[in-house]
């Protein structure tokens, strides 16, 4: 039997870079795509993978990408983020359009170009890593919220589209997982960033990794539809407990 092959978007950093870690691990070849190719190169050279570079916004960056994966057997659909943390009286759309065209079109794009592939694999599976942020609001997020949710729309309604089909859909949504996340969200504001996790012990992206790699690992007729994993120390979105600190 041929080698089982894996695409993990958004493997330059945190999730999706365990993620490709722990597929290897499991003996997947893994291709693994971001914007910062450097480090998917650094990444593939450890892990014996394929590094191509891919913006997920982009059309013709999708479809260089996706032309050059020849198999797939697991597509992790990771790429993601946010952008800022405004009411709605003051958001910005420009930050809005990122989170949007990153979570919800860069999924589309790119589950679209892999779908047939994925089908031919004869057992398929696609796990899209969505957040809580996809199952409820809160203040000052609505523009990741909405986006989150419109992803785990488009991953849920391929669950029924694909029935009778040989792919299992996966969606995990995590709460809060320390990595350059919250960095990206505080445009680069480190100080900021680090807050978010101060005073719990925070979900780490190796936790994630480890939960893909168990969905990767079941027989083809069980299918993990939604995982919902969060730090004990959190209860939902902004309802921590939090260690005094000095
Ligand atoms: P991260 O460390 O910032 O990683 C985000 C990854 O997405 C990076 O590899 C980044 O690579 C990639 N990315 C961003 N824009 C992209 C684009 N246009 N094209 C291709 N790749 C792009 O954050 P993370 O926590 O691992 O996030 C991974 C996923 O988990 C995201 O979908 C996020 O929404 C979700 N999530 C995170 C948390 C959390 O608390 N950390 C919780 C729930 C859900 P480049 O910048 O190199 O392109």
């Amino acid at each position: 039997m041929s080698t089982r092959t894996a695409v993990v978007t958004g493997a330059s950093s945190g999730i999706g870079e365990a993620t490709a870690r722990e597929l290897a691990k499991q003996g997947y070849h893994v291709y693994v795509g971001a914007r910062r190719f450097d480090r998917v190169q650094r990444l593939a050279e450890e892990i014996g993978g394929t590094a191509l570079e891919l913006d997920v916004t982009s059309e013709d960056s999708v479809r260089g990408f996706t032309d050059a994966v020849e198999r797939v057997d697991v597509l992790v659909n990771n790429a993601g983020g946010a952008k800022g943390l405004a009411p709605v009286l003051e958001a910005d759309l420009d930050d809005w359009r990122w989170m949007w065209e990153t979570n919800v079109l860069g999924t589309l794009r790119v589950t679209k170009a892999l779908l047939p592939k994925l089908i031919a694999s004869g057992d398929g599976l696609i796990v899209t890593v969505t957040s809580i942020a996809a199952m409820h609001t809160y203040d000052n997020g609505a523009g990741y919220t909405s986006a989150k949710h419109a992803q785990g729309v488009l991953h849920r309604t391929l669950r029924g589209e694909l029935l009778g089909q040989p792919v299992r859909l996966t969606e995990i949504a995590p709460g809060a997982v320390e990595t350059e996340f919250s960095l990206v969200r505080f445009d680069g504001d480190a100080e900021r960033a680090a807050k978010v996790y101060e005073g719990i012990d925070p979900l780490y992206a190796e936790d994630i990794a480890q939960i893909v790699a168990f969905a990767a690992s079941r027989p083809a007729h069980v299918n993990l539809d939604t995982i919902v994993v969060k730090p004990r120390d959190q209860e939902g979105p902004g309802r921590f407990s939090r260690r005094p600190t000095n």
